[in-house]
């Protein structure tokens, strides 16, 4: 065993495979910038969350190398020696440089040293040391470096013991947590994106100077919380990071609509379940069954006007009365503020939030073909992810409704799928056009055409007719008698 591994051995439980670790480090691109830093005398280590990764045995394919020194300079040095010669990419503003190599991206900056000013994250930049870029990393566990000089090479240097609070699941961060999240505040988001993704525990000083400085997220951009709360919805367990969002106070701040979910209102002693603690288990539920982020995020607003349309009637108790259409109308304005994209992604999301409840209400009745042709019409190919979501609607504690409902859920899912081999509803194309109908009657583009037309596909969605060319066409030209059309000669 080298003099590094019996260091590290006797600092912490070894709970990772070192001998496994020390051979990726060996990985031939190592070498290479081993080489480099050796002939131009430069201090280099690998830094941050690629050295995390190989503790954790995540694969990364991001490499962060710090030099004492230009990194831009250093980067240049090993580009030359590597083949085939990679693309230098120079960020001049930044002092970084980066490599893509085979499938590695390699990113070097030279050491530095930074300091804040109050209205910005944006930092005050100065080259320092080692030790100063260790300090101004985000967390204990992502300030951690490997030598890569000489004898050196593989040696650990982890100042703020990073390697215990990896072994202990542990989000700490490096210097005083006020400093750090003040500073750049971004940090808040990360500590609770990191503590989602690797269910990891956020040291207590730690969070609770996220609570004392949860305001100063304000200056950090919307595109930059987005990308952290995606992270959080695309983790194992996504209710751990909004749970850590709410206790601290700043779901409130990024997102309201989802902090007033939460909470139970009761009269005359009745209440209704805290739809802000359904709705994390909703997504909970979701992630063996869907990595799709756009499903994820219609779980998260599939309740969100529930708030808004809360109503206590004598005899029915608590209603939500078209909660489905309101949070609809609720969804562009969530999705612009938070930067989220306008297209078709945030149409998906409201066709499944607004048909939410379908499925359920066809489970509760007799399955009617013409009930489901209808549902197979207005979710068209999404049906699949809308039963998805909500089959995850179901959290109730009583496992005789959980049980009920699912039962119900498959004998809807086995009627989608005879209806559809019937009548191919899902991609729905009428069987006449308007075209055929103006052609058909001689009439240019109005009203009578739109009449036509969704008598048409009305008769097909009721069973009437079936979906194809002859019988719409006779229904057509019955229709059309009624409503005193001629066909041209
Ligand atoms: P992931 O790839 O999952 O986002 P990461 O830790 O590799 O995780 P990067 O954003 O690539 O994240 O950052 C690389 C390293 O840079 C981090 O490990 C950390 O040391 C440092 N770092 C990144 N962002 C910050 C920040 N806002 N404040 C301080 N250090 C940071």
């Amino acid at each position: 065993m080298s003099r590094f591994f019996i260091k590290v051995a006797e600092k912490s439980i070894l709970k990772y495979d070192f001998c496994q670790m020390n051979s990726k480090l060996k990985e031939k691109i190592f070498k290479d910038i081993q080489a480099v830093a050796d002939r131009v005398e430069t201090e280099t280590y690998v830094i941050g969350g690629y050295v995390r990764d190989l503790f954790l045995e995540r694969p990364s394919k991001d490499i962060d190398i710090v030099t004492i020194g230009s990194g831009i300079d250093f980067a240049t040095e090993v580009a030359k020696t590597l083949k085939p010669r990679p693309r230098v990419n120079v960020f001049k503003n930044f002092g970084t440089a980066m490599l893509k190599y085979n499938d590695l991206e390699i990113e070097f900056v030279g050491a530095r040293k930074e300091s804040y000013q109050r209205n910005s994250r944006k930092p005050i930049v100065e080259d320092g040391t080692l030790e100063d870029d260790q300090n101004r990393r985000d967390f204990t566990i992502n300030a951690m470096a490997f030598s890569l000089n000489g004898d050196r090479f593989g040696e650990l240097v982890d100042p703020f013991n990073g390697m215990d609070d990896l072994n202990n699941k542990i989000i700490r961060t490096p210097l005083d947590p006020d400093i750090t999240f003040s500073d750049d505040p971004l940090r808040i988001m990360r500590a609770i994106r990191f503590a989602t993704q690797l269910d990891f525990e956020i040291e207590d000083k730690t969070l609770q100077a996220i609570a004392r400085n949860k305001d100063r997220i304000k200056i950090v951009s919307a595109e930059r919380i987005i990308e952290e709360l995606n992270k959080i919805i695309m983790a194992p367990k996504p209710s751990k990071g909004f749970r850590l969002l709410e206790e601290t106070g700043l779901l409130a701040i990024i997102f309201p609509e989802l902090q007033n979910m939460k909470g139970v209102e009761k009269v005359n002693g009745i209440g209704h379940k805290d739809n802000f603690y359904h709705t994390i288990e909703v997504l909970d539920r979701l992630v063996p069954n869907s990595d799709n982020l756009w499903l994820r995020w219609s779980a998260l607003l599939h309740d969100i006007a529930k708030p808004k349309t809360k109503r206590f009637v004598e005899d029915l108790g608590w209603t939500f009365h078209a909660h489905n259409f309101v949070g609809v109308k609720m969804i562009p304005k969530i999705f612009k503020r938070m930067k989220l994209p306008l297209n078709e992604k945030m149409k998906y999301v409201q066709k499944m939030v607004g048909l939410h409840m379908r499925p359920i209400v066809l489970s509760e009745e007799i399955v009617t073909d013409s009930a489901v042709r209808r549902l197979l019409f207005e979710a068209g190919d999404d049906i699949d992810d809308l039963m998805t979501l909500c089959e995850a609607d179901i959290t109730s504690k009583n496992p005789e409704k959980v049980k009920r409902y699912m039962k119900n859920f498959k004998v809807v899912r086995q009627k989608l799928k005879e209806i559809e081999e019937k009548d191919a509803i899902r991609n729905f194309q009428p069987p006449v056009d308007g075209d055929l109908i103006m052609e058909t009657f001689n009439l240019s583009p109005c009203r009578e055409v739109g009449l036509l037309k969704d008598a048409i596909k009305e008769a097909i969605l009721d069973g009437e007719i079936h979906n194809n060319y002859e019988e719409a066409f006779a229904f057509m030209m019955k229709k059309a008698e009624e409503l005193g059309l001629k066909a041209k000669d």
